[in-house]
């Protein structure tokens, strides 16, 4: 579920928000509710996993966060894995009482840095000092599986100062953390910097180092790498992002949100004032769609799980799709094989830790390759 509002834009971002406003912030919470009403009907079973995402879904209101979170764990069971996403200087003590009060067992907190000149780079709304804060009140109130965002790759940051921000995540004692690498989204001020010699981008050496480093300090401390960009303990898996890369059935609530249900894919509006008024006067607010079928379904579940450290299992997969991964796209994979980025064995096909790292030409070989029924017709 996403909640499209933020205190302010942060100068890398491009995702789907706007500044807070109450009226429009009521008129959303409305919308969110009825389209979860319409998708997922509380009386159907209970969720596995839920994600309320942003945008800052912690800013909202106290009462309107209730109203959300009292609709929304209706579709909960004591099994479900239910997350919320919050930033460092929107997470007071009240708010992190009603997460406990409504069930939410997971929060994912968009620390980003633990250096204060790095957030000015950024233009994030908090300092790090705030950060620190916040995960010991997370902490304080209850909730134990508390996941880290941090950023690498950001104008001005050291190998030294992206160790000393992974530390200070590991002596939070968070059970999770997401590391990515700055990008500069077309049309964001950073990237407008970027294009005026403002700032520079980071060499590419020294982001594969601070890549490197994260992935070595946090085995170091039982932080195990299970995806590109994510690390947790044993059992701190988010189960949610998972079902993503396994390409499995999600429903996607909010301006923007994507979904997919057998085998299609949807896409709501994006825009927060049209959301509001297809879902207030029409039946959804479904932007686009698209069938994944065959070929092109398989390549894409295929490229997602090799994001997850185990890569694709070879048994399940052939059961899915009745062909073997390798059969399907043996010329691909045997030509990354070469250049030491795919480990194949009988069990699965795994991209090595080289491989993670540089995965994107493999992929877009793996989306690009036609059905081999088709290129013989
Ligand atoms: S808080 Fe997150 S969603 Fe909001 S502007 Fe910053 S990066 Fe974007």
């Amino acid at each position: 579920m996403h909640v499209p509002f933020c205190r302010r834009r942060c100068r890398y971002c491009d995702f789907t928000s706007a500044d807070f406003d109450s009226d429009l912030a009521r008129q959303v919470v409305a919308a969110l509710v009825a389209e979860l009403d319409r998708r997922a009907p509380a009386r159907a079973r209970p969720m596995r996993t839920i994600f309320i995402g942003g945008g800052t879904p912690s800013i909202l209101p106290v009462r309107l966060l209730e109203t959300l979170l009292e609709n929304v764990a209706r579709r909960r069971s004591r099994q479900t894995e239910f997350s919320v996403e919050a930033n460092p200087d929107s997470l007071s003590k009240e708010t992190l009482a009603m997460f406990r009060t409504f069930g939410v067992n997971r929060l994912s907190i968009g620390v980003q840095s633990f250096v204060d000149k790095e957030l000015r780079v950024l233009g994030r709304p908090h300092s790090a000092r705030q950060a620190r804060e916040a995960l010991a009140r997370s902490r304080a109130a209850g909730l134990e599986n508390v996941s880290a965002d941090l950023i690498y790759g950001i104008p001005g940051q050291t190998l030294e100062s992206w160790r000393f921000s992974l530390q200070q995540a590991v002596d939070a004692d968070v059970k999770h953390v997401s590391c990515y690498c700055l990008s500069y989204p077309e049309g964001t001020p950073l990237a407008n910097d970027l294009a005026a010699g403002r700032v520079k981008e980071m060499e590419e050496d020294v982001q594969r180092e601070s890549y490197e480093l994260a992935i070595e300090v946090l085995r170091d401390v039982g932080l195990r790498q299970y995806e590109i960009s994510n690390f947790a303990r044993a059992g701190c898996m988010c189960r949610h992002n998972i079902t993503y890369w396994k390409n499995e059935a999600y429903i996607g609530i909010g301006p923007g949100a994507a979904s997919y249900v057998g085998g299609c894919r949807f896409t709501n509006v994006p825009e927060i004032a049209r959301y509001v008024a297809k879902i207030g006067f029409g039946p959804d607010a479904i932007a686009s769609s698209e069938e994944l079928v065959g070929w092109q379904h398989m390549a894409e579940t295929l490229m997602l799980m090799l994001r997850m450290r185990r890569g694709v299992l070879r048994q399940p997969f052939r059961r899915r799709f009745g062909v073997d991964p390798l059969e399907a796209f043996e010329n691909v994979f045997q030509k990354h094989r070469q250049y030491g980025l795919v480990n194949i064995s009988p069990r699965s096909i795994r991209l090595t830790p080289q491989g993670l790292f540089v995965c994107d030409s493999l992929f877009s070989e793996l989306v690009t390759q036609k059905d081999p029924s088709t290129r013989l017709s």
